[in-house]
């Protein structure tokens, strides 16, 4: 069966032994993903960053702290998987320098020089084969009522075509602002059609849902990708 691999969850960008940056990412859907494809049968990595999650049934599980440490893990399982899930909310940039234990505040400066961290999917999607796919995630800020206007709209699907060209996605799931913290989400499949975006509403759905339809859906292109039937046997021989 094949192997996917999921980031999930925040990563910690530590300034010192004790403090660093993080963000709010709770984990909850990259977990959800993890524990769809483990149903499916899928033999699943889930890389996670600093998140207090119980692993779901049958999943293997590598814990991370940094971007740095995602990465550097994900490059390593990837060869082996079929299928790439970037849930993860990875800091973009880092602190340059990393402090020993708790410098007093005094002993700080007022300015933090920052770096950019790697970008763990891009390196994913720039390094696949013909019969690996890469799925993504762009999340958009919405209006006050926290939906996508019409313009809001048009300009989130430009950025998720970005994102599909640029770290060279098969998927670009977009989520609407209501996916942030809560238990359902609203969510678009976005692909590259000749240069257009093709977006397929999966609807607004429990988390859970939506991830044994994504799974479904990325697991049916690995197929046609890679030549394998329903019950895992490769048709063309390899598998
Ligand atoms: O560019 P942006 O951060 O909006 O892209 C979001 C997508 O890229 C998500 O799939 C996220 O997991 C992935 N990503 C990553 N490494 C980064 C930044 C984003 O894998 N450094």
């Amino acid at each position: 069966m094949v192997q996917v691999l999921v980031t999930a969850g925040p990563t910690h960008e530590h300034l010192d032994d004790v403090r660093f940056l993080a963000n709010a990412s709770s984990g909850r859907t990259g977990f959800a993903i993890a524990e769809a494809a483990a149903r499916a049968g899928c033999d699943v990595v889930l890389i996670a960053g600093p998140v207090s999650r119980p692993t779901p049934p049958g999943v293997r599980r590598i814990d991370v702290v940094s971007a740095q440490e995602m990465h550097d893990t994900a490059v390593e399982v990837w060869p082996s998987c079929g299928i790439a899930f970037g849930v993860a909310a990875v800091a973009d940039l880092r602190p340059k320098n990393r402090h020993q234990g708790k410098p007093a505040k005094e002993d700080t400066g007022l300015v933090l020089e920052l770096e950019r961290n790697p970008d763990v999917i891009a390196a994913l999607g720039h390094s696949k084969r013909d019969d690996q796919c890469v799925v993504g995630f762009a999340l958009e800020a919405g209006d006050a009522d926290g939906r996508l206007g019409d313009e809001a709209w048009a300009a989130a699907e430009r950025k998720a075509l970005g994102k599909i060209e640029r770290k060279r996605l098969d998927f670009c799931v977009l989520n609407g602002p209501a996916a942030l913290g809560g238990d359902r989400s609203e969510t678009y499949l976005v692909e590259s059609e000749d240069g257009s975006a093709k977006v397929t509403p999966l609807g607004e759905r429990s988390k859970d849902d939506f991830a044994s339809l994504l799974v479904d859906r990325a697991m049916t292109l690995w197929r046609s990708r890679s030549g394998v039937s329903d019950g895992g046997v490769a048709n063309g021989g390899a598998s």
